[in-house]
């Protein structure tokens, strides 16, 4: 008989696998929990590359997951950071519409904001935006206090220390390249070596749906990695953003549209758009993986989402790929500003679940097989979301892993 040595496995070190290494030991402390990541670092990807806002809970659809854990989480990051000292800001942001056109879409988010509980949320007329953001201009602006920053990667690292100081075992430059069934568990296969278990979680935000596929589980959906490329202002420009200022989105894309971030190191950010990568870890215009390229070009879903977002997606690349285009985009938030004010700074892939259908999934994603749970797509607002995530899984093993019991 194999010897069985943890109870569960996590597949993946960002932040949606690391609250729920903590939240499974606060469901059961005496669980055997093995965290196995990839890189040599935790946060490597999305969770390392991202905005760094903590969500309102502004966007989503009433009733959704998206909806009930960006708001819950919300408030739960907020409690972690206090309590564990980690620098963070309600700072609030600005929504603003530029267009008599964007009003309807304005509007509805305010109506979502009341559904989803969002407290102090305030219209304000063009000439009340400039209280907030004293550079913006738009005709019409929501606030929304409940929105903050923080540094994911430090949140990340904390959620690490905390669970392997609870007796997880932390195993990092560990990537699970096959899975096993044996009798009673599964075998966890690396380029070094075994591990044994009796179930495992999926969080593995780019690769979910190939690691779901090595586990023998159809994941119905593709992962699609779209590359979000973001400017800085230069430090004598900063001046120009006290907080968060975002344009009104396009309800049928599920980006917020290029907007602007102070960020809780220093610094203001500006982006990210939205283009298709050739790589699923491809933070460079030029990096391409052909075996990442071939799964997404030869997805049926592909082409549809091709066929209906093509204006859109030309108009990403083109953003992508002339300053000029972007600087303008940014402008229609903040006028006085110059291509001269912004220089190119760093990137992320956002991991986004497609259906065969082409449709871009819109919620929280989560599919369970015999032994396992797969968490397959996780986008933002999943840094905010994440120690709700965690706890909704833990929720789930207990009642799907005889383990937890
Ligand atoms: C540009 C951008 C901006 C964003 N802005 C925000 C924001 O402001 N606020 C917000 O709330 N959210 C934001 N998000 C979303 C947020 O960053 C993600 O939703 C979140 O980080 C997802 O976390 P994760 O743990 O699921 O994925 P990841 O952080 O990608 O972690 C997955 C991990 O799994 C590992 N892995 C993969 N395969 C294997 C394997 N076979 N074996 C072992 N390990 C494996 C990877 O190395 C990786 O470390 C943004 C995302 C992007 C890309």
């Amino acid at each position: 008989m194999t010897e069985i040595t943890y109870d569960i496995a996590i597949i993946g070190g960002g932040i949606v696998g690391l609250a729920t290494a903590n939240a499974l030991l606060n469901t059961k402390p005496s669980l055997r929990l093995i965290l196995l990541e990839a890189e040599d670092r935790y946060a490597a990807h999305q969770t390392g590359h991202n905005s760094g806002v903590i969500h309102s809970g502004l966007y989503y659809k009433p009733g959704s997951l998206k909806a009930q854990y960006c708001v819950e989480g919300r408030d739960a990051m907020y409690r972690f950071c206090a309590e564990q000292g980690i620098r963070h800001e309600r700072c609030g942001k600005i929504v603003v519409a530029t267009q008599e056109a964007e009003f309807p879409r304005l509007e509805e988010l305010y109506r979502r904001g009341e559904a989803n509980g969002l407290k102090g949320l305030r219209w304000l007329k063009g000439d009340e935006i400039r209280e907030y953001e004293p550079h913006a201009s738009g005709l019409r602006g929501l606030h929304v206090p409940d929105t903050g920053i923080v540094d994911y990667k430090g949140v990340a690292s904390r959620l690490a220390r905390l669970a392997q100081d609870r007796g997880c075992r932390m195993m990092v430059a560990s990537r699970v390249v096959g899975v096993k069934k044996n009798d009673g568990g599964l075998v966890l296969e690396t380029y070094a070596n075994e591990v044994r278990c009796r179930a495992l979680v999926n969080c593995g935000g780019l690769q979910s749906d190939r690691v779901a596929r090595m586990c023998g589980v159809d994941p119905g959906v593709r992962i699609v990695p779209f590359r979000g490329e973001y400017y800085e202002l230069i430090p004598s420009r900063q001046s120009l953003v006290k907080n968060l200022i975002y344009p009104v989105p396009d309800p049928s894309f599920p980006f917020l549209g290029v907007h602007f971030t102070r960020m809780i190191e220093g610094g203001v950010e500006a982006g990210p758009n939205a283009v298709l990568a050739f790589k699923r870890e491809g933070y460079n215009k030029t990096d391409i993986r052909v075996r990442d390229l071939v799964d997404t070009l030869g997805y049926p879903g592909f082409w549809k989402m091709a066929g209906r977002f093509w204006k859109t997606g030309m108009g990403e690349m083109w953003r992508s790929f002339s300053k000029h285009a972007f600087v303008k985009a940014l402008q229609r938030l903040l006028p006085e500003l110059r291509p001269e004010d912004v220089v190119a700074s760093g990137s992320g892939v956002r991991a986004q679940a497609m259906d065969p259908s082409g449709k871009l999934l819109d919620d929280f994603h989560v599919v369970r097989a015999p032994r396992m749970i797969h968490v397959l797509n996780a986008p933002s607002p999943a840094a905010t979301s994440s120690l709700r995530i965690g706890a909704a899984i833990a929720e789930m093993a207990a009642q799907h892993f005889a383990e937890m019991r």
